[in-house]
């Protein structure tokens, strides 16, 4: 699986519709001081989930949405898809038969996200599992943003096996049995209720 174009419109400093081609191998981004590449690098984390404004430099999360310039006035809605090539079938379980996979997110001022797989509404929980499950997401140290290579060499053991979990594809894991444990404590709790009425009933 392989990511291979990513789309963006009204998101931060790129307000018009903007479509760049991602060729396979190591892909650095060139340009002058504020021409946007970091905002290029937060595009990606974002679409696959990042919900920390903090960390995409915002206040908050609407923050991502072009803010408008002296000649240019601000939007309300901001959008970016990243379009994965899954031809070598490598990609997540569950998009076996898929070609592309296309992520999108939106954001609407003061609506909040929303987020497409392949034109399907989905929540924000299945586009975070299906980039943990291809061993990446915001959080992935293969997206090097600037003082980053800092924090990962300063970082505590616990963070680096975060790393090398993520590496492995196995972060997803983590939260399925987070929601399976809160299944089965519901259940459990079920269970006590259950027998309680039956105890009442005797
Ligand atoms: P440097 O090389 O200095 O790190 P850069 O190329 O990484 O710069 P970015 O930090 O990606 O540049 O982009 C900064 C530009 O993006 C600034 O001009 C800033 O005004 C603009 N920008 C950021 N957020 C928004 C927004 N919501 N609306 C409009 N413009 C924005």
């Amino acid at each position: 699986m392989q990511f291979t174009r990513l789309r963006l419109s009204g998101f931060k400093s790129f307000v018009d519709p903007t479509e760049l081609l991602i060729e396979p191998g190591l892909t650095g981004v060139v340009g002058p001081n504020g021409c946007g590449k970091s905002n290029l690098l937060e595009a990606i984390r974002w679409v696959m989930g990042e919900n920390r404004a903090k960390s995409l430099r915002g206040s908050g999360m609407d923050d991502v949405i072009f803010a408008g310039t002296d000649r240019r006035s601000p939007r309300n809605l901001a959008e970016v898809t990243l379009v994965l090539e899954n031809r070598d079938r490598n990609g997540p379980a569950g998009f076996n038969d898929e070609d592309l996979i296309e992520v999108t997110r939106r954001i609407e001022r003061d609506s909040g996200s929303a987020y497409r797989i392949n034109g399907k509404d989905v929540r924000q929980k299945d586009v975070q599992l299906l980039f943990a499950d291809a061993a990446t997401g915001a959080h992935s140290p293969a997206l090097v943003s600037q003082g980053r290579i800092g924090n990962l060499i300063n970082a505590k053991p616990q963070d680096r096996r975060a790393i090398l979990e993520e590496a492995a594809g196995i972060s997803g894991l983590h939260t399925r049995r987070k929601e399976a444990e809160l299944r089965l404590r519901a259940a459990e709790g079920n269970l006590v209720r259950v027998q309680d009425v039956i105890q009442a009933m005797e």
